[in-house]
């Protein structure tokens, strides 16, 4: 069946400003690292993707090896968006990365022109686009110049292929030193995507700073820790959740569902009820609370997670008890 999205799809959704770009992101976008690979069910991810733009989710977040098989996720987004979403192109904003390993050999992996010249292409092909709106350097790669890792970022949007180019998983350091060199090259870092939650608060220590100090946006990824974050463990390991499901390719396992992180979910999920929200809600509006975040990338498996999480939008403001409150059981 063909699909037209609802006319309202812009009336309820946050869009904040990248950095100090002119680009403005959904403060929820959708990644699709995991449950839109050739293991999946291809309906429901086609439905999930309908849902997030119907709500004004306009990013969708891709990666060269994000499936399982590696590519498949990109593979099975391209021909959903062919099916479903060409006419909608101009309001979408699609990005894609590359920095792991993706093929055998030495120029499958990391950082050097080689690689990321040909990951681009190949990813271009695979989701059936001209351009991406926004394209990583995945992880930092010490053994590669930086100057030649971001030489190629700058050379992809001279070339048309990138609108914008971001870095992920840098440190404050690197951060700082790959911004300023791309920005000497006349191509400025849009967008920081590190891995930022309740449960791991390392940004909070310099990267923020850097972010803010040079203008660059933030979109945080796994902000419920991957599923850890909401009330789904709180009785237990489910069938059908990702800690059950062994992916593989980075995805946690049982081991991740720990007794002493549990008991720090009870307590939260105390506080989230207070406010009105669940614990999924709580912890994207806790991430959301940064001003230099943009954006909270989630993941979801079901189409309902879709609306379940937007709905933190709801409620984004936290009192200065309540954030304390949250610091004493994340530290204790
Ligand atoms: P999350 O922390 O949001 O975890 C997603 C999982 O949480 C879902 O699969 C689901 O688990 C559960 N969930 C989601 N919403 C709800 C809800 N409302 N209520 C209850 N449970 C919920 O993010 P991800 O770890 O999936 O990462 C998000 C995105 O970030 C990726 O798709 C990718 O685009 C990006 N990413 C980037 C990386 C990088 O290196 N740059 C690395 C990792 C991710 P279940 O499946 O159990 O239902």
């Amino acid at each position: 069946m063909s699909y037209t999205s609802r006319d309202d799809r812009y009336d309820k959704m946050k869009y904040r400003r990248t950095g100090k770009s002119g680009l403005l992101l959904p403060a929820v976008s959708l990644g699709l690292w995991h449950n839109f690979g050739d293991i999946d069910n291809q309906e429901n991810a086609r439905t999930i993707l309908r849902l997030a733009f119907d709500k004004g989710i306009t990013h969708f977040d891709l990666a060269n090896n994000y499936g399982p098989p590696a590519g498949s996720a990109e593979e099975n987004f391209g021909r959903i968006f062919k099916q479903d979403f060409t006419g909608y192109r101009d309001e979408l904003i699609i990005s894609s990365k590359a920095g792991w390993g993706m093929w055998p050999g030495p120029y499958g992996d990391h950082g050097s022109k080689k690689y990321l010249v040909a990951s681009m292409d190949q990813s271009l092909k695979r989701m059936g686009l001209d351009y991406v709106d926004i394209f990583y350097h995945h992880r930092p790669d010490p053994s590669t110049p930086l100057e030649e890792t971001m030489r190629t970022l700058d050379l992809f949007v001279r070339q048309g292929k990138a609108l914008y180019v971001g870095i992920s998983s840098y440190n404050p350091e690197e951060s700082k030193a790959a911004i300023q060199m791309l920005r000497s090259m006349g191509t400025p870092c849009l967008l920081h995507q590190p891995k930022y939650s309740m449960f791991d608060r390392w940004i909070e220590d310099g990267l923020l700073e850097v972010l803010e100090e040079e203008g660059v946006g933030c979109i945080c990824f796994s902000p419920l820790a991957q599923g850890l974050l909401s009330n789904k463990y709180l009785k237990g390991i489910p069938e059908g959740s990702r800690a059950r499901s062994h992916r593989g390719n980075g995805a946690m396992d049982e081991t991740a569902v720990t007794p002493e992180k549990i008991a720090r979910v009870v307590q939260l999920n105390e506080i989230a009820k207070r406010r009105g929200q669940n614990l999924a809600q709580l912890a994207l509006a806790w991430v959301l609370r940064h001003e230099q975040v943009t954006s909270v990338l989630i993941g979801v498996s079901k189409p309902e997670q879709v609306t379940d999480s937007i709905a933190c939008l709801e409620n984004l403001a936290f009192s200065g008890e309540e954030l304390k409150e949250i610091d004493v059981i994340l530290k204790s």
